[in-house]
């Protein structure tokens, strides 16, 4: 089956607001068997609405729009689709009925207006709406079905969830065929050397396997087309195998898991725990290992140890040491980690220091030279590295290989 999303609204077109909804509609459809080939996007626009509808409905099984469903005068999805589909809209009494009782529960007062949205092709039936007023729809016209949604996602997500999946689910019938895939996620290696290692398995057409470059890190999404899942399933995982066998180590995890995850699970198997002194990433490391549920079994805190002074009073590095290398540098990275560590009775001390621009670097040490120590009872670990970017990237980047680099330890 092919999907195909029409995004309404001005708003959209000016950049002013996201498509976040059709990325979350988008994301759902593979898995249950529906293909995504195009995306619209039309402002408010009776016209242009009914234009882009008949040319999504030419070549899609199921059209499904986000938006313009309010009781405003630039709402014209309803018309848009009655128009596209070449059927008169009518009034709806029973919805007629329940917008009066929501307004009337809310004492709200029921402009004129409000009425509009009790209208509806009618070939369609309304989707409820427990979070808004606007119902949705589902309009089905001989193999056609435009399914409209209300644009505000804390509206939308639930409808779709709710009544539009098991919908498109039971029309997709039996067999529907679906689209899975699987996140792959590496650090520590990057882009072009990832795709060195996996270049022929990037070839295949099914599965197929993209690489994008993030932040510090690299994921690789696995696709495969299947009859069924069990047996899409089987195909991803049969590629996976091959990756891990040229990647190793450095995929860290699948899916949405993410490095200060994997690096707390590793932590709380080995019963391990962890402190941080950190200078350029101004605690950010200590703030993503606590986005961790449950990172207090292995994180014990740590500094912010910004200033030279706090450095040395706090951590111990030596003054000395700091006035002949400087700050950043890599004696003092190793005197924070080891510092943290005596500071605190960790297992794994952690230590930055760095310059994250965009001022404050010198041909020796330009932006983006950063500094990470891990000390354990093994000894001190000090890696120096150059990154490229705006400073909250340098931050970040400096953060994830903090990670990356107490995940090795802990290997
Ligand atoms: P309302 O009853 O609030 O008017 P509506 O169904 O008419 O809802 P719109 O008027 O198109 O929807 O959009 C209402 C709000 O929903 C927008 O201001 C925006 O905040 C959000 N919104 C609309 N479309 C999208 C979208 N595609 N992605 C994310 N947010 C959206
Ligand atoms: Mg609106």
């Amino acid at each position: 089956m092919i999907a195909e999303i029409v995004s309404v609204g001005t708003e959209l077109l000016m950049g002013q607001i996201v498509d976040s909804n059709a990325a979350t509609i988008s994301a759902a459809l593979p898995s249950i068997g529906y293909r995504v080939l195009y995306r619209q996007t039309v402002g408010d626009n009776l016209e242009r609405l009914t234009q882009t509808l008949k040319l999504a409905l030419s070549r899609a099984d199921v059209v499904i729009t986000i938006g313009g469903l309010g009781p405003t005068m630039d709402d014209l999805t309803r018309e848009g689709i009655a128009a596209a589909l070449d059927e008169p809209l009518i009034l709806d009494h029973d919805l007629q009925q329940e917008l009066q009782q929501k307004f009337q529960q809310r004492r709200y007062p029921m402009v004129s207006s409000i009425i509009r949205q009790a209208y509806r092709p009618a070939c369609a039936r309304a989707l409820p709406n427990p979070n808004g007023t606007a119902p949705g729809l589902i309009a089905e016209k001989g193999d056609k079905v435009v399914i409209a949604l209300p644009g505000p996602p804390a509206e939308l997500i639930p409808m779709f969830n709710d009544y539009v999946l098991p919908y498109l689910r039971e029309r997709a019938g039996d067999e529907p065929g679906v689209i899975l895939s699987r996140i792959l996620r590496v650090c520590g290696m990057g882009e072009s050397l990832v795709e060195d290692r996996i270049k022929e398995l990037m070839q295949a057409s099914n599965p197929t396997v993209a690489p994008y470059a993030k932040t510090g890190e690299v994921h690789l999404r696995i696709t495969a087309s299947a009859p069924s899942s069990e047996q899409a399933q089987a195909m991803i995982a049969e590629v996976e195998a091959q990756i891990r066998e040229r990647l190793g180590n450095a995929v860290y995890g699948v899916d949405e898991q993410t490095l200060e995850q994997v690096v707390m699970e590793l932590l709380w198997a080995k019963g391990a725990t962890v402190a941080v002194a950190e200078s350029c990433t101004g605690g950010l490391i200590g703030h993503r290992l606590t986005e961790v549920p449950g990172s207090s079994k292995a994180l014990i805190g740590g500094v912010v140890a910004y200033s030279n002074e706090l450095k040395i009073r706090l951590l111990g590095v030596p003054e000395e040491s700091l006035r002949q290398h400087g700050a950043v540098s890599e004696p003092t990275a190793r005197a924070m980690a080891e510092g943290i560590r005596a500071l605190t009775g960790a297992h794994y001390g952690i230590g930055t220091t760095g310059i994250a621009g965009p001022t404050g670097g010198t041909p020796e040490k330009p932006v983006g030279l950063v500094y990470i120590a891990v000390a354990s009872e093994k000894g001190t670990r000090v890696a120096e590295h150059r990154f490229i970017g705006r400073r909250s990237e340098v931050k970040w980047r400096a953060s994830q290989a903090a990670l990356v680099m107490l995940r090795e330890e802990l290997l």
